[in-house]
């Protein structure tokens, strides 16, 4: 998955992402709800000199929960600690985390939904009470501990909010769900990119990029790097929408964003299965990916685009689906595609 452009998960060559990352509230464009629920809270929280209360972000990859994250530390004052629930292998991990806090600060966990139980139970008191009970010693010798906290602000980020443990969703006061960026939205993101990175841009151009960004701002900022990169050997000095259009062709990013994984997908329904319902197991098993990955990071945007519904007999070819492969769908095929569609799965 690394390799593809259009991932919207991190890449070892994101490097260049710091730059463009936006650090207050007023330069992060769109999620125009999310950003207008953690003002107001933020700023009750500074008016009440108290901790902001835990905040749940959940959305697809690259859509912006660890900048969100990042800008309510710096709105709120305080200071701001990152870590990951695959990351957290012991109770002793979180505990040094959590005694290393200071009043008011914000700890960040990425993929919290991959917490292991053990440490979820030990998360527990921490949000509610800002106590830790921790178990030291094993067998009859086993006693437990209490260690009192600095009030602090959990910040957690999931791509599915389905797999958080129903207790550890419920101690979330703020629960905030992200949602694919608006064509304008995106135009907004890339034409401030292109500003940071000093790239003579123009309109037509920035809209080019924007189109094909698959929603999220992660792969907005990649693209526009990689397309400066190209107007840099080629000696374009102005990027106008021809240049941009040249640029992502040869990166094989197609007029709609999709990629050359996106269109392997679409075809492996078309041709191998007529279209669908085909189980997600399957796709996986024949694209040679994680079933996560798929779930994730390939089909959040498809199905908001309506190349493909999921349905509770599995994944079914949309109408947009076929146009983009220039196929026709079978006949009978969209009253079928109808009675099927109903979003259970998953
Ligand atoms: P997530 O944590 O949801 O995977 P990130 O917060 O790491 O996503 O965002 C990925 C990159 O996208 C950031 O480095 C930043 O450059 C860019 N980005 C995200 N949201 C915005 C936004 N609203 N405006 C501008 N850039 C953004």
């Amino acid at each position: 998955m690394t390799d593809r452009l259009t991932d919207p998960e991190a890449r070892g060559d994101d490097l260049g992402e710091a730059s463009l990352r936006p650090t207050r509230l007023d330069d992060f464009i769109g999620q125009a709800q999310a950003k207008a629920n953690l003002a107001v809270f933020v700023q009750a929280a500074r008016a009440r000199g108290e901790a902001l209360d835990h905040v749940l972000l959940h959305g697809p990859p690259g859509l912006g929960k660890t900048t969100l994250a990042q800008i309510v530390a710096r709105e709120l004052g305080v200071g701001f600690r990152a870590t990951s629930g695959p990351v957290i292998q012991r109770s002793g991990d979180l505990a040094a985390i959590l005694t290393n806090l200071n009043p008011r600060d914000v700890l960040f966990i990425d993929e919290i939904h991959r917490l292991q139980p053990a440490i979820e139970e030990v998360l527990y008191p921490a949000m509610e009470d800002f106590r830790l009970d921790l178990i030291i010693g094993e067998g009859p010798a086993a006693r437990t501990v209490r260690i009192d906290l600095q009030p602090f602000t959990l910040i957690g980020a999931t791509t599915r909010s389905g797999l958080v443990a129903t207790p550890l969703r419920d101690r979330f006061g703020i629960p905030l769900r992200l949602t694919f960026y608006t064509p304008e939205e995106l135009l907004g993101i890339v034409r401030r990119g292109a500003a940071l990175l000093d790239l003579d841009l123009t309109e037509d151009g920035a809209a080019e990029i924007a189109r094909r960004s698959r929603g999220t701002p992660r792969i907005a900022g990649r693209l526009l790097r990689r397309v400066r990169d190209f107007a840099a050997v080629d000696g374009t000095a102005r990027v106008d929408a021809r240049a941009a259009d040249a640029s992502l062709t040869r990166l094989e990013v197609d007029a709609r964003g999709l990629d050359a994984m996106d269109r392997r997908y679409l075809r492996l329904i078309a041709e191998r299965h007529g279209g669908g319902p085909v189980g997600v197991e399957t796709l996986a098993a024949a694209l040679a990916e994680a079933r996560d990955a798929i779930e994730d990071v390939i089909e959040p945007y498809l199905i908001q685009e309506g190349f493909v519904l999921r349905t509770p007999r599995g994944r079914v070819l949309g109408e947009a689906g076929w146009r983009h492969l220039g196929l026709m769908p079978p006949k009978g095929f969209q009253a079928d595609l109808l009675s099927a569609a109903d979003d259970t799965d998953g």
